[in-house]
Order: C-alpha cells, then sequence, then structure tokens
C-alpha cells in the first residue's frame, strides 16, 4: 500500500514545518487529493490510523479534500469536469489531454501549537 509510504512522507514533512515554527503539537492536517492522483482516500485514512497510533501523532485530526478532476478542452476553451476514464468533451465530444486538476497529493493546512 503506497498511500503509507506517502502519507509518512508527508507527515515527515509536517512535523518538519511545525519544528520551524516551534511548535511541539500539531492539531490538524490538511490534505488535498486529485481524484486522478493515484492515491484512495479511504487507503490514505487507513495509513493515518497507522500513523496516528504513534506519537506526536495521536490527536491529530486528519482532513481530506478530494479535488474533482477538471480537464480542458482545447476545441471549445473551455474547461469540462470528465464524467468517465475518457476525457471527450461533454460539448463537441473531442478527447481532451490537457488536465487542469485532479493530479495533485498536497498538504495544504497544518495546525499547530
Ligand atoms: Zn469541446
Amino acid at each position: 500500500m503506497h498511500e503509507l509510504a506517502l502519507l509518512q512522507e508527508l507527515c515527515t514533512l509536517a512535523s518538519r514545518a511545525a519544528a520551524e515554527q516551534g511548535a511541539s503539537r500539531i492539531h490538524r492536517l490538511e490534505l488535498r487529493v486529485g481524484e486522478l492522483g493515484g492515491v484512495d482516500p479511504q487507503a490514505l485514512r487507513q495509513a493515518f490510523a497507522v500513523v496516528a497510533a504513534t506519537a506526536p501523532w495521536q490527536e491529530v485530526e486528519l482532513q481530506l479534500e478530494v479535488v474533482p478532476t477538471r480537464c480542458f478542452c482545447s476545441h471549445c476553451e473551455q474547461p469540462f469536469r470528465p464524467t468517465d476514464v475518457i476525457h471527450a468533451c461533454p460539448t463537441c465530444g473531442a478527447l481532451s489531454r490537457q488536465v487542469m486538476e485532479g493530479r495533485e497529493l498536497e498538504l495544504v493546512a497544518l495546525e499547530v501549537s
């Protein structure tokens, strides 16, 4: 399960950021997970449960924001939300090769004290 490795990496980043701010406790961790990022939010939560069994993560709240996929149609010059794994524009039917959003996995907020 690669979610655990990913999460451990994010936790390392978060604790480093907390230390830089002179904080000793982490309260909340907020992540953005893209639908196309290959990361399963459910698996990420399970991975967090593993990490949360150890200090200093025991009382940390994990918040996940799932970012929907958004593509861009170069014909219509408009973004659209694909409904399928095939990214076809709902207006003209052209296949889009430009994914604007949906691949991210990032740490967006960290609450420390
Ligand atoms: Zn189109």
